[in-house]
C-alpha cells in the first residue's frame, strides 16, 4: 500500500495506460505529469461516513438511493466486468490484477477492512489524497464526524421542499413509486429540524409555508456549511419546469395543504413555481444549484426528461441570474445540448459520472469540444458513490480522478499539437477544469486557486 501521493499518481496515471508507447503519442508527457500534480476540487460525490464496527450503516448518502427500485442495466464501464476496477484495487490496496477470482476477492476483502479499522475517521481524507483530490463536494442527506471542512464540503438535497403534498398520484412508475415516499420522509425530517410537528393544515398558506419552511430550511443548510442544492427532480419528473403560474400554486397548496391528494397538473404548477422559489432563495443565500442531468439511473427512468435543454426557460428566467446552476453529469450524452447551455453566464457543468462512464478517449472529445467554446465552465467532478467492497467510493473516486485526468491529456495534447493552444495555456485550461472553475461556480472561499 502506498502513502506518497507525489509518487502514487504518476503511478496511477500508468495503469490506466495499455500500451505505453501510444500513450506517449496520446499525451505529451511532461504535460501529463502537470495533471497529475494538481489537486482537484472534486464538486459532485457521495462520500461515506466512516462507520466502527456494531454502529448502523450511513444512510445519508444520498436522497434517493436506488437500493429500492426493480433491478437495472448498469453502463459496462461501472460493472465489476471492466477491469478499469482492478486496476483501482491495485493502486489503493496492492491486490494484484489477473488472481484468480475468489482469490482476489478475500484479498481485496481482508486490504479493505484492515484499511478502515487502521484509519478509523481519517479514511475519507486518505482517500481523497489517494485519489489527488483536496476538496470534495459531498452529496449528502446530512454530514458527519470524518468528512470535514476543508477537505469535504456539503451539498444539501431540497427536492423535497418541492413537494409538500400527498404525492400518491405522482409515483406512476415502479421506480417513482419507491421513490415519492423518501422525499416524503425528508420533507418530515426537514420539518422537525425545524421545531414543526405537522398537523393537516399547517402551514396553512403557500407563502406561509415558503416563509416558514423553504426558506429557514435553505438558511438552516447554509449555516451548517452547505455551498450548494442539488435537485434529483429527473428521477422524478421531466425538468421542465414551466414559468410557474404563482396564483395557480398558491390555490392548489391552499386546497390540499390539509389533505387529498392534488392531480398531475396541479401538482406540476406548484412544483414549478417553488423550484424557482427555492433557486432563487439558494441564490441569495450564496448556493449554487446543482441539477441532475444523465441518460440514467433505473429501469423505468425517462431519460428525455433530464434532457438539459428542458432546463433553458429556468437559466433564461432573469429573476434567477443571481443564482448559479451546474449542469450535472455533462447532461451526458446530449453534451450538445449542455455546450448550448454554457453560454448564460450562470451556467456551468460538470463531467461526474462522465468520467466512470466514458474511457479517456471518448471523454477527451467531449472535453476538447467544450473547452474550444466556454472553458471557464467545465468542471471536475467524480460522483463517486459506494459500492461495498468491491466498488468503494474511493476506488470510485480514484478511477473518475484518473480517467478525468488522462482525458484532459488527450484532449489538451491535441489541441497544443493542432496550433491552438500554447503549452502554458494547455496547462492554465487543466488548472481550471480540474479546480479554478469551481471556486468561481460555487463562490467557495478559503480555497486558493
Ligand atoms: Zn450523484
Amino acid at each position: 500500500m502506498r502513502s506518497s501521493l507525489a509518487f502514487s499518481l504518476p503511478l496511477s496515471l500508468a495503469l490506466l495506460t495499455p500500451h505505453p508507447v501510444m500513450a506517449q503519442a496520446a499525451v505529451d508527457s511532461a504535460l501529463g505529469a502537470y495533471i497529475a500534480s494538481i489537486r482537484a476540487i472534486d464538486t459532485h460525490a457521495h462520500p461515506m461516513r466512516p462507520v466502527a464496527t456494531g454502529e448502523p450503516a450511513d444512510s445519508e448518502y444520498d436522497a434517493l438511493p436506488l437500493d429500492g427500485i426493480p433491478p437495472f442495466g448498469f453502463p459496462h464501464r461501472l460493472t465489476q466486468e471492466d477491469p478499469i476496477w482492478q486496476r483501482a484495487q491495485f493502486a489503493l490496496y496492492g491486490v494484484p490484477i489477473a488472481m484468480p477470482d475468489s482469490a482476489r476477492k478475500s484479498a481485496l476483502d481482508a486490504a479493505v477492512t484492515g484499511n478502515i479499522a487502521k484509519r478509523g475517521l481519517h479514511f475519507p481524507e486518505w482517500a481523497l489524497d489517494e485519489a489527488g483530490v483536496d476538496v470534495m463536494f459531498a452529496n449528502r442527506v446530512a454530514m458527519g464526524p470524518g468528512l470535514d471542512t476543508p477537505r469535504f464540503r456539503w451539498i444539501a438535497f431540497v427536492d423535497a421542499l418541492m413537494l409538500p403534498l400527498d404525492t400518491r398520484a405522482e409515483g406512476t412508475t415502479p421506480d417513482t413509486r419507491v421513490l415519492y415516499p423518501r422525499e416524503t420522509r425528508l420533507l418530515r425530517r426537514y420539518l422537525r429540524d425545524l421545531g414543526i410537528t405537522r398537523t393537516p393544515g399547517t402551514p396553512g398558506t403557500l407563502a406561509e409555508y415558503v416563509r416558514r419552511v423553504v426558506t429557514p430550511t435553505l438558511e438552516r443548510q447554509r449555516a451548517a456549511g452547505a455551498i450548494a442544492v442539488k435537485f434529483e427532480a429527473a428521477y422524478l419528473r421531466p425538468l421542465d419546469f414551466a414559468d410557474p403560474d404563482s396564483a395557480q400554486a398558491a390555490r392548489v397548496y391552499a386546497h390540499y395543504s390539509s389533505g387529498g391528494v392534488p392531480t398531475h397538473a396541479e401538482y406540476k404548477a406548484l412544483e414549478d413555481y417553488l423550484f424557482r422559489v427555492i433557486a432563487r432563495a439558494a441564490g441569495r443565500l450564496g448556493m449554487s444549484v446543482q441539477i441532475h442531468s444523465l441518460e440514467t439511473f433505473g429501469s423505468y427512468y425517462k431519460s428525455a426528461g433530464a434532457a438539459p435543454h428542458l432546463l433553458e426557460p429556468t437559466f433564461n428566467d432573469s429573476t434567477l441570474r443571481g443564482t448559479n446552476f451546474v449542469v450535472i453529469h455533462g447532461g451526458w450524452p446530449l453534451v450538445n445540448e449542455t455546450q448550448a447551455l454554457l453560454a448564460k453566464p450562470n451556467v456551468y457543468t460538470d463531467i461526474s459520472a462522465m468520467d466512470l462512464i466514458l474511457s479517456p478517449t471518448e471523454l477527451a472529445r467531449v472535453l476538447r469540444q467544450w473547452l474550444g467554446e466556454f472553458p471557464d465552465k467545465v468542471l471536475y467532478g467524480s460522483d463517486a458513490f459506494d459500492g461495498g467492497t468491491e466498488q468503494g467510493w474511493e476506488q470510485v473516486a480514484w478511477v473518475g480522478s484518473m480517467t478525468a485526468r488522462r482525458a484532459l491529456g488527450i484532449a489538451l495534447t491535441g489541441m497544443m499539437r493542432d496550433g491552438e493552444i500554447s503549452r502554458s495555456r494547455a496547462e492554465a485550461l487543466a488548472r481550471m477544469v480540474l479546480r479554478e472553475n469551481a471556486i468561481t461556480a460555487y463562490r467557495l472561499s478559503g480555497v486558493s486557486r
